[in-house]
């Protein structure tokens, strides 16, 4: 047996069943590709079942509330997904009359769908003769051919692309899927592979040259931005203040009031001249992919609404409002405090 036969053998006796892979709906298939981006799958079931439990198909997405949407998505961070997913079924129910785009580039056309996606989803569900090329994949692919190549840079994703297109199988979905599990499970990142457990031990180049933990070239990642916030925990009477988050990172989802920057308590006095009480918060620092947060906080007690924010219980917070995982130790800590 080639390469492509044995890791078509191995993906068909040992591919986990998960979900999403009881059928080859495209529905499913695209929830579960675009929460896989950026998390892990053992996180990803659960938010998929309950996603799929309250949305199960693409005229109950394109309908659903954006608030009552990003609540769905808390937890699994980079919220302009699930816009982007919204919008894309809005697209398929106004341009395909609800059914989900037959071809490579009527599913690139959608909103959020990268050529990976659209890869995936045409492979799986419609088994055209598309690669789905993500770093998973890359990495294997380098390492099988001994390729010594910078996996960072796109050229090298078009010329790996070109070339697993050109020795792609009929079932290119279970090839693309095969690849991308082999990657998750066996010929894992960081110098680490499984060889021992490898359907292509035998064909590896890299292994056999004894160079897999060199493979692919490590390119040292750019220093994350960082950038300091103080968030205000605003209390009057039993509520407690949120505001839309008007630009930037994590724009137009909710968050507790903050300014760039520590503030000191001289600062706090200034802006609130007339506080019942103040004292100083938890810290913590939360890091987004390119950047990294370093946040302080200030327990703030008032004794009227302020109108330029919402005010709303802990349990409202907790139960209507979807707050990005950076706010998430405040929350906790403000339920601790009230309820000691
Ligand atoms: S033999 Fe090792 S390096 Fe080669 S593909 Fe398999 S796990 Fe990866």
């Amino acid at each position: 047996m080639n390469c492509v036969e044995l890791i078509l053998k191995w993906y068909c006796d040992n591919k986990r069943m998960l979900p999403w892979r009881m059928d080859h709906d495209p529905y499913h298939v695209w929830i579960s590709e675009i929460m896989l981006q950026q998390t892990r799958i053992e996180a990803v079931i659960d938010y998929y079942q309950r996603f799929m439990k309250r949305l199960p198909n693409i005229k109950a997405l394109s309908i659903i509330s954006e608030d009552e949407l990003l609540k769905l998505w808390e937890g699994l961070g980079y919220y302009s997904r699930a816009r982007n997913l919204k919008k894309a079924a809005i697209k398929i129910m106004e341009d395909y009359d609800g059914e989900f785009p037959h071809t490579y580039s009527d599913i690139l056309s959608l909103p959020g769908i990268g050529e990976y996606t659209a890869g995936a989803i045409s492979s799986i569900c419609f088994h055209l003769p598309e690669v789905a090329i993500d770093g998973n994949v890359m990495r294997v692919y380098s390492r099988i051919c001994d390729l010594d190549l910078d996996i960072s840079n796109p050229k090298t994703k078009k010329q790996i692309g070109n070339e697993i297109r050109s020795i792609l199988p009929e079932n290119s979905g279970d090839f693309n899927q095969g690849m991308m599990e082999l990657g998750e499970v066996i010929c894992i990142p960081n110098g680490n592979p499984k060889c021992d457990l490898c359907p292509v031990k035998y064909h590896c180049k890299a292994h056999l040259n004894g160079r897999e933990s060199l493979i692919p070239r490590k390119i040292k990642s750019k220093e994350k931005l960082e950038e300091e916030y103080t968030l205000l925990l605003l209390k009057c009477n039993h509520k407690f203040a949120i505001c839309k988050r008007k630009e930037g990172l994590l724009k137009n989802m909710w968050e507790f009031p903050n300014y760039q920057g520590f503030l000191t308590y001289e600062d706090i006095h200034r802006l609130f001249p007339d506080l019942l009480s103040v004292k100083l918060g938890i810290t913590n620092t939360h890091i987004f992919t390119h950047k990294k947060w370093f946040m302080n906080s200030y327990y703030i007690e008032l004794d009227h609404y302020i109108d330029s924010y919402l005010w709303v219980t802990l349990e409202e917070i907790e139960n209507d409002y979807a707050l990005p995982s950076a706010f998430t130790p405040f929350l906790e800590e403000l339920k601790k405090n009230i309820h000691n």
